[in-house]
């Protein structure tokens, strides 16, 4: 495969892989079908279960309704957590309203939760790097208010008081930049020389997938157009990492209506990647859109093959399987990146 920066070619895409779906995601949204198929319509979600506008669209068009909390929820009725995870105030809210839950949380998020709530429970400090407001930040945060506090950006780093910096420990959002995450750490490290780690990564295998496939293409590209919605953190950190590896320019799109033929004037190579959240009809539409421009060339260029897949959340598996039904796992429908 020819990334050269510098002998401009014909017109081509290079497509990143792994891009798309993640098996959080993929679980979330196949559990949110299977209820509407077993229980039939309506069934209540608590925010869009994942970020993207085609998935809730679609999903909503079958009957799922999306809520932003519990108490908009019929007494009694079933209603299914989102991928980004709930804190146990959330909880606590659906059982008093006795809800039927569905837990959708990605169990890498989870695995967050169980971090913050063993280190609250050894009364550490807790550094929380992440985007005040995600609903993924509140969710951890919600596990330990009184030990966690958020840390946005490198530049939040010096208004950080702990209690003893010696007994400080940081752990993080699943979709950040791990560029920018390690910036954050190296200073807090600075300020805190002690700081312990989590005992592993936090930011997700698929969102540092995605950002290793585009980093790779991003040199040779005039151009990388990221497919996701505009409050998928993963989506968009998958555009400035594209600008930060060297693309020329990088936009974000909802669909491939959104490209702007001014953005294709004098380029050679466009790179095409998704968000964690995004079907992959979504990009082939991108790439036939493109096609029509006169990029029909098209490369792949992979740096990770995925074979990850998540059981469904044991409410729906525990239903299915009395009732005879599929209580298996994420169906990975769509997805470009074929389990191994
Ligand atoms: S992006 Fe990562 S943490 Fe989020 S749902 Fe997907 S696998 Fe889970």
């Amino acid at each position: 495969m020819n990334l050269d920066t510098a002998t401009p070619a014909r017109k081509r895409v290079l497509l990143a892989a792994p891009r798309g779906y993640c098996a959080g995601v993929d679980r979330a949204v196949v559990a949110v079908e299977k209820a509407l198929d077993h229980y039939g319509a309506p069934v209540y979600v608590r925010k869009e279960i994942v970020h993207n506008k085609h998935v809730v669209e679609t999903l909503a068009a079958r009957g799922a309704i999306f809520v932003d909390e519990t108490d908009e929820v019929p007494v009694g009725a079933r209603v299914v957590f989102s991928a980004h995870g709930v804190s146990p105030a959330v909880h606590a809210a659906a059982a008093a309203r006795s809800l039927e839950t569905i837990d959708a949380t990605c169990p890498l998020v989870t695995k967050v939760h169980k971090e913050a709530v063993r280190f609250a429970s050894d009364d550490y400090d807790i550094l929380l790097i992440g985007h005040d407001g995600h609903e993924e930040v509140e969710g951890t945060y919600g596990e330990a208010p009184d030990h966690i506090q958020v840390v946005n950006s490198p530049d939040d780093v010096d208004s950080v008081t702990v209690r003893d910096p010696d007994k400080v420990v940081w752990i993080s959002q699943t979709t950040l930049s791990v560029d920018e995450t390690m910036e954050t750490v190296r200073r807090l490290r600075e300020r805190f020389p002690t700081l312990q780690d989590p005992p592993s990564d936090d930011i997700c295998y698929a969102t540092q997938n995605r950002q290793v496939a585009v980093k790779k293409l991003a040199p040779a590209c005039d151009l990388v157009l990221t497919v996701g919605s505009a409050n998928s953190s993963n989506s968009v950190r998958l555009v400035e990492v594209a600008l930060d590896a060297g693309a020329r320019s990088s936009y974000r799109i909802d669909k491939a209506a959104e490209i702007d033929p001014a953005w294709l004037e004098g380029v050679t190579t466009v790179g095409v990647t998704s968000g964690a959240s995004v079907p992959e009809i979504l990009v082939r539409d991108v790439l036939d859109a493109l096609a029509a421009h006169g990029f029909g060339d098209v490369e792949e260029v992979r740096t990770a093959t995925e074979d990850l897949m998540f059981s469904l959340p044991k409410e729906l598996r525990t239903t299915l399987k009395k009732s005879g039904g599929n209580p298996g796992r994420g169906a990975r429908r769509e997805l470009s990146v074929q389990p191994i």
